[in-house]
């Protein structure tokens, strides 16, 4: 590091270029604020990134977006709404291994009547979970279902779904902070099901306008998620308030006694700047904040993110004898399987394979599995994967296309004690005056939510003329 080096002078500065850094950056610099973003990568993203290869087109992280009134607005802001897709209706139908199986997940109570998922007793139990009381102390997602639903329904719908949103472990993740919507039904209706029939009765006599754009909708682009964050990147360079600086690691910062900071790149740049926003990842936040903040930086490095490898594959459509009507299949924990579910990606967005051909996305690893299972050659992992997949979905042969990417620290886990450990990061940054913690290990992991963070604190730093 050079402490002699020339300091470029900015209001703000965002360190990491995610969509938490972007969105922030991009609300900055509408608010007419200068800022500058410093990015590790040779790209911009973080987790979303899309390729394009020989008629493929693959998602690196995430595959859709849920739509929102705030993506709406966004959306027609940055003049995507073109360029934007909706996911296939077809898409509604999603499937979950039993038994060696794929069956799909009811889609109303009738089905549920019916399903070969739960049995009598479960049904049972979920009649009785408008009379069951809430709990007095924090729980786990397990502990939450189980008592409110019963074991079948933690077995075969919500564990699969915990894999397949955070790829983590219901016994371990807490209730309150990872499902908060679902804790907030229980806590504002003393019952899910009394909570969703409210909901229903509100909808029907309030229905949203027909100029609204309809919630709950999963949206792409035509060129993938990648669409956004380029646009975002964009939107902030062509402001003239925005410069991001790609492979551009930050390697230590400085607080400065009239309360700016100093921020210093591996490349040898240094900045200076009013407010420093940290988007990057918990432990790489840890280890910036480390030398002057250790206490801080003992809250941030324990927080976990699994690893877990995505795997696309491009098969033949006869080499599959699945319908792949659906958004894919969840594997539950009970299956005993490495893999933690599979994409019908060539259904779930149409033409983004080569004609005759469909395209799979699986996802192994996570919380629940041993480290090793998202590691190894691509050889080794993609045998994993077929031996999962093959009996399921009735695959023949090997792909004839293949990418693997790795993702070592993959998402940030709201485990049991999140909410305090939250709480005392919020309470020890507090002491740093203009240095503000972002990024998806708080306030939700989802692609939106980390849209939604990121413009919050841009519009309080600029209402607050911070
Ligand atoms: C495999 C996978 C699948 C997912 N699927 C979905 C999905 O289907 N739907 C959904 O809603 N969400 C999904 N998510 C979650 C969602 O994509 C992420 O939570 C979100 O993209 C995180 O954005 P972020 O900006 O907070 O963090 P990141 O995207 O991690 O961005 C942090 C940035 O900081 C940079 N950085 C790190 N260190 C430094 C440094 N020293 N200096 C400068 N920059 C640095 C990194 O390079 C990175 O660009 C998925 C995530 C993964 C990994």
């Amino acid at each position: 590091m050079n402490s002699n080096a020339p300091r470029t002078r900015v209001d703000t500065l965002i360190i990491g270029a995610g969509l938490t850094g972007l969105s922030a950056g991009y609300h900055l610099t509408k608010h007419g604020e200068q800022v500058i973003i410093l990015e590790a990568a040779t790209r911009v993203g973080g987790a979303v990134g899309s390729v394009i290869e020989a008629g493929w087109l693959r998602e690196l992280g995430p595959n859709s977006l849920m739509q929102t009134e705030a993506l709406a607005q966004l959306l027609s802001e940055l003049d995507l709404s073109a360029e934007t897709i909706e996911a296939n209706p077809i898409a509604k139908k999603r499937f979950v291994a039993k038994n060696g199986h794929p069956v799909a997940l009811p889609a109303n109570p009738l089905e549920l009547l019916s399903s070969p998922l739960f049995s009598l007793g479960d049904l049972f139990h979920l009649a009785r979970e408008p009379w069951i009381k809430p709990a007095k102390t924090e729980e786990s997602i397990a502990q939450f279902v189980r008592r409110r639903l019963g074991q079948g329904f933690l077995d075969w719908a919500v564990d699969p779904f915990v894999s397949g949103v955070y790829a983590g472990d219901p016994n371990r993740l807490s209730a309150r902070a990872a499902i908060p919507k679902i804790y907030a039904m229980e806590q504002e209706n003393g019952s899910l099901i009394r909570a969703g029939i409210a909901r229903m009765k509100a909808a029907k006599a309030n229905p949203a306008p027909l100029t609204q754009p309809a919630k709950g909708k999963l949206l792409s682009f035509k060129k993938g998620l990648q669409t956004l964050t380029d646009a975002l990147a964009c939107a902030i360079t062509t402001s003239g308030k925005g410069e991001i600086h790609t492979n551009s690691p930050c390697s230590g910062i400085i607080p400065n006694a009239d309360n700016s900071w100093t921020v210093h790149t591996e490349l040898g740049d240094s900045f200076t700047c009013k407010n420093l926003i940290l988007t990057v990842p918990a432990a790489v936040a840890a280890r910036l904040l480390e030398p002057f903040d250790l206490a801080l930086a003992e809250q941030l490095n324990p927080i976990e993110y699994p690893p877990i490898a995505s795997v696309v594959m491009g098969f033949n459509r006869d080499q599959v004898a699945h319908p792949l009507d659906g958004f894919g299949l969840l594997i539950p924990s009970k299956e005993h399987k490495q893999t933690l579910g599979v994409l019908f990606s060539s259904t779930l967005f149409p033409d983004r394979t080569p004609l005759g051909k469909v395209m799979l996305t699986a996802f192994i690893g996570g919380r629940q599995k041993p480290q090793e299972a998202a590691e190894g050659t691509e050889d080794e992992i993609l045998g994993r994967v077929l031996r999962d997949l093959s009996p399921l979905l009735g695959i023949q042969g090997q792909p004839e296309f293949l990418r693997i990417q790795a993702w070592p620290r993959a998402i940030p886990q709201y485990e049991l004690g999140y909410l305090t450990r939250i709480e005392a990061i919020s309470t020890l940054a507090a002491r740093w005056p203009n240095l503000h913690l972002a990024g998806n290990w708080r306030g939700g992991i989802a692609v939106g939510d980390c849209l939604i963070n990121g413009q919050k604190l841009a519009e309080q730093l600029a209402a607050t003329g911070a």
